[in-house]
């Protein structure tokens, strides 16, 4: 069967690959410590779960429009008013299948074959795809910083006549960075000279931790709220992973044309998921502090224990749950060429699942999530140590 330029041109996840091997040897009843996942290893808590329940039970099982439920997008404007100082109405708002959707409908909406989308390195993987898939040319920044954020100057070079948009994703996967808010200031000031769309990726805005809240462009002036999207879900602030519930919020003729897209493709998301994530975002935020201090200290530990092995350099984690520690000093040693090699040998010989880099454009590092218990970021990282050797 003939398929389209357009999947064809698709790079298959290089994260897949390690992740259904380690699946694999986990089945064979090998012991793997899995630092792969992308996702909190808590579960979605109760009262969230129990407005979906309900909401079944009450036949709320029927088509919703396509910008998403009245209450899912009343609840939207109730958070980011509260955690992030935007005043949105809900004509301002659509809920979409996770973050994930809500960016590639930005991306859809705005960029036609050719444009430019400035992406700082290291990205998360989908990024670059989405913005091919939609006749994109990714324009990356390689940031000369060690830890990794992009500098004004960085930004205002990478900028062109053929910009259409700015991807900005902070706290970052998979830097586990986060831009301080003066920084992101600095950021927007670059970009008042020209017209880029910024498309704000603010999936992990809960998940900060260097002591700050982090800012959102949007919220900077009114030029900023005028030409951001704001991307979000309940994916990583709630355990909802799996619901795949996420939306945005931006200018009206912008999340106008994503409805239009999303009517004519997925039709949005389940509807008592909605009123689940209209729950989490409106209702009683307890459970989200002290799963972001738990993050918080297992990054802190496992950055510190990082940092003590042979040849790795590791910045520390400022939010998400990702360390992203540059690996490639180990290689010669290891006699490997590249972070897929290094992943693969981590999983044969020391049982460990890591994320290579160059899925998220730098070949030098490795991911690894501490979506996971003390113990096994002991355990993992003591095999990598034994892997690497002592000095
Ligand atoms: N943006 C970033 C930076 C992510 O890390 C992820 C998930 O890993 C997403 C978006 C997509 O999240 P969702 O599962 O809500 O589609």
């Amino acid at each position: 069967m003939q398929l389209s330029s357009r999947v064809t041109a698709l790079a298959e996840s290089a994260t897949i690959a390690v992740s259904s091997r380690a699946a694999r040897m986990k089945r064979e009843g090998v012991d793997v410590v899995a630092f792969g996942a992308g996702e909190p290893d808590f579960d979605t808590p109760d009262p969230i779960t129990s407005v979906a329940k309900s909401a079944l039970d009450a036949g709320k099982t029927k088509y919703a429009p396509a910008y998403g439920l009245p209450e899912a997008r009343e609840a939207v404007c109730v958070k980011l008013k509260r955690d992030n100082n935007l005043t949105y109405t809900p004509d301002q708002t659509i809920i979409t299948c996770g973050g994930k959707e809500a960016i590639y409908l930005a991306l859809a909406a705005l960029v036609n074959p050719g444009d430019e989308v400035i992406l700082p390195v290291p990205y998360w993987v989908s990024f670059p795809e989405m913005i091919r898939l939609c006749g994109g040319v990714v324009r990356e920044i390689r940031p000369a910083s060690r830890d990794f954020k992009i500098q004004p100057g960085e930004l205002r070079a990478a900028l062109s006549p053929r910009t259409r948009a700015f991807i900005f994703n902070s706290p970052s996967n998979p830097g586990g960075f986060t831009y301080t808010p003066d920084e992101t200031r600095a950021l927007a000031d670059v970009l008042r000279d020209n017209s880029a769309v910024i498309i704000a990726d603010e999936i992990y805005d809960q998940l900060a931790f260097g002591g700050f809240r982090p800012l959102s462009m949007a919220s900077i002036d009114a030029d900023m709220y005028a030409r951001t999207i704001t991307c979000n879900a309940a994916s990583k602030s709630y355990a909802m992973t799996g619901w795949r519930v996420g939306y945005a919020a931006g200018p009206r003729p912008a999340i106008d044309a994503m409805s239009r897209l999303q009517s004519h493709t997925t039709s949005g998301p389940c509807t008592f998921n909605q009123l689940a994530m209209a729950a989490a975002l409106a209702g009683d935020q307890a459970t989200v502090a002290p799963m972001r201090n738990e993050f918080a200290q297992r990054g802190a530990h496992m950055h510190a224990r990082l940092c003590k092995l042979r040849n790795v350099q590791c910045a520390a984690p400022t939010g998400a749950f990702y360390c992203f520690p540059r690996v490639c000093d180990t290689y010669a040693r290891l006699q490997v060429g590249d972070s897929v090699a290094f992943a693969d040998i981590a999983l044969d010989r020391a049982h460990v699942a890591v994320v290579p880099g160059s899925a998220f454009g730098s070949d030098d590092h490795v991911r690894l999530s501490f979506a996971t218990s003390m113990e096994q970021i002991d355990k993992g990282i003591d095999r990598l140590a034994s892997l690497l050797g002592t000095a």
